[in-house]
């Protein structure tokens, strides 16, 4: 059914964003099995997982699964219960020995972006670089360059906007060149129209320095948009790793379908190739991975608003009726109540209007393999 890369798997090439693509298959960082108890409870299970060189993976799942212990872990500011970790070839964490913070090359962009006040841009950038002035000024110049910055560098932090406050912070933190760069919550204090702008210039930011990255975020839409895999947690376990493509078409579980993006399940049964459903008869070959072993099974459809479209219903065929539209600029989104009982989200174009309480026909308009869950 379902399916997402292996964990560690090697890819080349660049993105269809077009920023260079500089993963190797060697592991920088690896979590084999990790767990973290706080008294009774179990905050991360058995986590096992490994980042590439110059991946930026994001660790993604609603509050409290588990994400930021995950990363103090990485960091080193919380000690596994169990499992081992390893950071560039060494183990940190094993139960039996264990490297704090300090002596772990690992640097932190923190939600708050923690840029000294009194120091100038310049001396936040050097502030971790040794005291050599020729060679630290040139890296600063080269950062500056790099977050595009060349003419701040003599700016007191408050003299700076959220997004420039930012790129000083990842600057600041790309500096002394670390194995692995930590971002918690990297955009949850600048607002959400500069979020969605510095998510590309971050994605920029880090492939450009050829970092490898992890970072952790509470939002699909973040995590999908730059990163280069995801992992999903829910209550402290991975529910599913993969590139932001294979964990948003192709869910292995329910969970992940309804955290990432609005998602409908439609009640069906296979049969004879065939899955009936409450918005009609498709061929079962439109499910990911089919297969006649599957006939007599009932089954759960993920259907995602812009698989579906409503159509005005004719005379004798109604599949359900409008019980909500949700007006976003472009688009209305249609919550549409079929006869089965179930509630399933139709996209449109803002010029195709329907009323509420209108009874419509809904088509199924996929062009992708739909993921599917035995019931
Ligand atoms: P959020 O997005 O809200 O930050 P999260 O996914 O990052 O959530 P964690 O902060 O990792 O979640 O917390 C996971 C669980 O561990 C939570 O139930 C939390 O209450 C618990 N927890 C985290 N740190 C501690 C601690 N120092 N002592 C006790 N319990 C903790």
């Amino acid at each position: 059914m379902a399916q997402t890369d292996t964990v560690g798997t090697t890819r080349t090439g660049d993105r269809a964003d077009g920023s260079p693509d500089r993963r190797s298959d060697e592991a920088v960082l690896s979590l084999d099995g990790v767990s973290k108890e706080f008294g009774p409870e179990t905050a991360v299970d058995g986590v096992s997982l490994s980042v590439e060189r110059g991946e930026l993976l994001t660790f993604l799942g609603p509050s409290g699964c588990g994400k930021t212990t995950t990363l103090r872990m990485i960091a080193g500011l919380e000690e596994p219960t169990d499992g081992t970790i390893t950071l560039a070839g060494e183990r940190v964490a094993d139960g039996t020995g264990f490297v704090p913070p300090e002596r772990r090359d690992v640097g932190i962009v923190f939600q708050s972006f923690a840029l000294f006040p009194h120091l100038t841009v310049r001396e936040n950038i050097a502030f971790g670089l040794a005291d050599d002035d020729e060679a630290t000024d040139a890296r600063v110049d080269e950062l500056l360059e790099l977050v595009d910055m060349p003419e701040h560098g003599e700016k007191k932090p408050d003299q700076l906007s959220g997004g420039q406050k930012q790129r000083v912070a990842l600057a600041r933190s790309l500096a002394p060149e670390p194995d692995v760069l930590l971002l918690d919550e990297p955009f949850s204090n600048l607002d959400v129209r500069l979020r969605v702008e510095m998510r590309e210039e971050v994605r920029r930011i880090l492939k450009a320095a050829g970092v490898t990255a992890v970072s952790v975020t509470h939002d699909q839409e973040e995590a999908l948009s730059i990163s280069d895999r995801v992992a999903v947690m829910n209550d402290g376990k991975l529910e599913q790793i993969g590139r932001p493509e294979g964990v948003f078409e192709q869910p292995e579980s329910k969970f992940v379908a309804s955290f990432l993006g609005r998602a409908s399940f439609l009640k069906g049964h296979l049969r004879e190739g065939k899955v009936e459903t409450g918005v009609g008869r498709f061929n079962a070959a439109a499910l990911e991975g089919y297969d006649t072993v599957y006939d007599g099974t009932p089954v759960d459809v993920l259907v995602r608003p812009d698989d579906l479209r409503a159509t005005p219903a004719g005379e004798d065929v109604a599949d359900g009726t409008v019980v909500s539209r949700q007006y976003v600029g472009p688009s209305f989104i249609y919550r549409v109540e079929l006869e089965s009982g179930e509630a399933v989200h139709c996209l449109h174009n803002h010029v195709e209007e329907f009323e509420l309480d209108q009874s419509v026909g809904v088509d199924l308009v996929a062009d992708h393999p739909l993921a599917w869950y035995p019931r």
